[in-house]
């Protein structure tokens, strides 16, 4: 019997990238019957919100979904339809694996790193205070002079509950994919209280698995320095949710950009599965951007579904298609410019020719 899963195309490049990710997904020969549900800028006309309820219940009842990326106005407007999601569906963790494939460019060839980042608090709980609020003004005559009086303030919670459950989960994450270490992230000397909780709980949990997996604690900014030297010295890193999004970014630049970072939410009960990358509006509509990071996405839902065979066969196709260097997109080119790249659905095709073969 096929599977049911949400399929949410998202805007932007997220309609292009989704439909080469789901026909190279339907190619590994998995019976997938798509609920195609939309969300992001595009729908706000039709539903007066960019994130209709029906999306978040398609999601609830398949429990699995694919999706592409939906643009976030900055400064203003609605709230982030991506974090919004992920603290409904309480997805606590955002799994983004960071590998080389051979036939990338890049200045690095040793990487395979994973980035495990707490994915539903921190500053991204969406607590925050507008400049003149009478809950800005509190919180100011509360610091007693720390906070100038023209201040807008944004609330950083990080808790023992959400802290313990994203740290166990890398070590969870560690023991199944046979890693070696866990590093955990912060600036826990500036911020004593949160990321210092942190570091007490992430220490807890790392005694549960003293002699099977290695931990160790790093700093974020001694850590940005570190992974740019020496990201071979690193395994799995765990991280609250802001620092853990801009680790990502970072590590995807390793590993030949964001055309190749893929990602995973993870919640108890359910997954959405999607690019590290946005929704790069510019690129909307030309058949241009690299499908891989979605692609992989869906490497990763493919095993997360247990289909393990169809999951390492697709991947192999990417890695072919990449190694080859013929059908790949601009960004994989020595020259961005460079005529002979090929647009998004082509290699698709090229991926789903591999597969074939
Ligand atoms: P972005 O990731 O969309 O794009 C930044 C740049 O990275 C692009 O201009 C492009 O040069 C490159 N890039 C991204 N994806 C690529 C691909 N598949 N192939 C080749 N090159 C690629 O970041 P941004 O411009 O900061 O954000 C655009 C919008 O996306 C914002 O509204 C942001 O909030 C949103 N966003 C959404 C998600 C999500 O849906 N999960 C994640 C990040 C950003």
């Amino acid at each position: 019997m096929a599977y049911k899963m949400t399929l949410i195309p998202g805007d932007g490049i997220g309609p292009e990238i989704a439909d080469a990710a789901r026909r190279c997904i339907d190619a590994t020969g998995v019976e997938i019957d798509w609920e195609v549900v939309d969300a992001g800028i595009d729908v706000i006309d039709q539903y007066g919100t960019p994130l209709p309820a029906h999306v978040l219940e398609s999601i609830r009842k398949n429990k699995i979904a694919l999706k592409g990326p939906i643009t976030t106005p900055i400064g203003h407007g609605f709230r982030s339809v991506n974090v919004t999601l992920r603290q409904e569906l309480g997805l606590y963790a955002c799994v983004r694996p960071s590998k080389y494939y051979p036939g990338v460019r890049s200045r690095y060839q040793d990487v395979d790193l994973v980035v495990i980042r707490e994915n539903t608090e921190d500053l991204y709980a969406g607590v925050e205070f507008p400049k003149d609020s009478a809950e800005a003004q509190q919180i100011i005559a509360m610091a007693k002079d720390k906070i100038r009086p023209d201040s807008a303030i944004s609330i950083k919670p990080i808790s023992v509950t959400g802290t313990r459950d994203i740290v166990r989960y890398a070590f969870e994450y560690a023991v199944a994919n046979g890693r070696r270490k866990v590093t955990a992230i912060t600036k826990a000397n500036i911020m004593k209280c949160t990321d210092g909780l942190f570091y007490d709980v992430a220490r807890e949990v790392a005694k549960d698995y003293e002699g099977q997996i290695e931990y160790e604690e790093r700093l974020i900014d001694n850590m940005c320095m570190q992974l740019v030297q020496k990201p071979e010295y690193y395994d799995v890193l765990v991280l609250p949710n802001l620092y853990g999004d801009i680790i990502s970014d970072l590590c995807a630049g390793l590993v030949g950009g964001l055309g190749m970072a893929p990602g995973a939410n993870i919640g108890k009960e359910m997954a959405v599965f999607e690019a590290t990358h946005g929704s790069a509006p510019k690129y909307k509509g030309l058949n241009k951007v690299n499908p891989v990071a979605l692609i992989l996405s869906g490497v990763m839902m493919l095993r997360h579904m247990q289909e393990q065979e169809a999951a390492d066969r697709l991947e192999q196709a990417v890695a072919a298609v990449i190694k080859e260097g013929k059908s790949v997109t601009y960004d994989m080119k020595p020259d961005p410019t460079d005529p002979t790249a090929v647009g998004t659905k082509e290699m698709a095709d090229a991926i789903i020719e591999k597969l074939k073969a």
